[in-house]
């Protein structure tokens, strides 16, 4: 390929994507995501070490296969096609792209690039695979490497990760979206226990959501929950309900556990996997890169909103960053044909956690950080005619975070499949 074809296909990236928000986005499909998680009675594994994060200056990019001659050019398509496996220098894409407010920054790990719009700032890294956007720690399926001097990125993150968060097109919900939300667990699957009072996190998860409903519904939006009461309900049925109310957005809510460990802290949030992406991590599941769902056709609009509600949460709660991040086991998500994600809200194995989760007021900030995410317009629906602005409705302005505290090789703090 030439490098006039190369920088012609680098433009047309971004005009593909634009084009596709612009028009794709206006009938948004949110997912809810649902788990099983294990009983507090079975000990989980013992965590193991953090994996050490690779020295930048040794970070060059591994070598890939040549893929054939006929299809030696990157798949633009946001589908579930392969994207082939190439290294793209990621300087050169933004300045091709008029994305020119780079910046090297030196630091103890090597020099990261930071990229700065209007709405974004992101940090990228050599040899670590956690990204920083806009303060929030973001998980890329590999991490960025140093090839002929260069910072590269892999195509898949550049189109499943960079792309969609720089592009700085939002997903924009329709004017009467059907937002199903899912309480984790139930009836007789409790979930995971408070550490401090051994309640368990069905009930938090129920009350959660009611209290996100509330706040919605009186901005005029028809919010279902999948359970309102202490009932068995499975993966399958949760998806079900989804499909059947046809709705728009699908977010699961749960609570972590590692107990017997204290230690862990924080919220993270979770949506599925993109094909070809390396999971953030499998909890021992198998994580087959070429396998993909029905909802693989969300993923971008799955990131958006794992990163809108990740970062709300963290501002209304205070809450210490555990990251957004990919899986391919969280079951809930899989065959939702909507955009999905996962809410992990705290961690009740951790003293101090479980004693704010178990105060209705931390729940009610939980609650305003996934409302103000999904809706912060104040006038109710019913005042309005017109469709929510793109931006404003769905990327409100927030003060800066600060940087997470979670490394990209976080620990698995789940021992079942959701
Ligand atoms: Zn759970």
């Amino acid at each position: 390929m030439s490098r006039a074809q190369k920088r012609r296909g680098l433009l047309l990236d971004l005009d593909f994507w634009r084009l596709g928000f612009q028009g794709g986005w206006l009938a948004l499909g949110l997912v809810l995501a649902g788990c099983r998680t294990a009983r507090i009675e079975e000990p989980l594994p013992s965590l193991p070490p953090p994996t050490p994060v690779a020295a930048p200056a040794i970070a060059q990019c591994p070598v890939v296969p040549e893929p054939p001659a006929e299809t030696n050019r990157i798949t633009l398509a946001p589908t579930n096609e392969w994207l082939l496996p190439m290294w793209v220098p990621w300087e050169d894409w933004c300045l091709t792209n008029g994305l020119k407010d780079l910046k090297r920054v030196s630091n103890g790990n090597g020099t990261s690039v930071e990229l700065t719009t209007p709405r974004t700032r992101l940090i990228l890294s050599p040899g670590n695979r956690l990204a920083a956007w806009n303060g929030v720690g973001i998980n890329l399926g590999y991490s960025p490497c140093v090839q002929r001097g260069q910072l590269c990125v892999h195509t898949v993150d550049l189109h499943k990760s960079l792309l969609p968060l720089v592009a700085e097109l939002s997903p924009v919900l329709p004017e009467q979206p059907v937002i199903v939300i899912d309480p984790g667990h139930g009836g007789k699957d409790p979930g995971c226990f408070s550490v401090l009072s051994g309640r368990p996190e069905k009930d938090f998860t129920l009350d959660w959501a009611r209290r996100i409903q509330r706040r919605l519904a009186a901005q005029g939006l028809q919010v279902h929950l999948t359970r309102t009461n202490d009932i068995d309900l499975s993966l399958p049925q949760r998806a079900e309900i989804a499909h059947q109310l046809n709705a728009d957005l699908f977010i699961s809510l749960h609570f972590n556990s590692v107990y017997p460990t204290y230690e862990p802290a924080g919220i993270e949030t979770y949506c599925l996997t993109p094909k070809g992406m390396p999971s953030s991590l499998t909890r021992d599941f198998e994580d087959d890169l070429t396998q993909s769902y029905p909802n693989n056709a969300f993923d971008p609009a799955n990131l958006h909103y794992a990163v809108l509600l990740h970062r709300s949460l963290l501002n209304t709660t205070g809450a210490r960053d555990r990251t957004v991040k990919r899986a391919r086991f969280l079951s809930v998500l899989r065959p939702q044909q909507r955009p999905a994600i996962l809410l992990e809200g705290g961690f009740l194995s951790n003293p101090t956690e479980a004693r704010r989760i178990a105060d209705p007021n931390y729940r009610e900030l939980l609650a305003r950080g996934v409302a103000n995410a999904l809706w912060p317009a104040k006038p109710a629906i019913a005042q309005s005619s017109r469709l929510p602005d793109k931006t404003s409705a769905m990327t409100p302005a927030l003060p800066p975070q600060p940087a997470p505290e979670t490394p990209a090789t976080s620990p698995n703090v789940m021992s079942s499949p959701r």
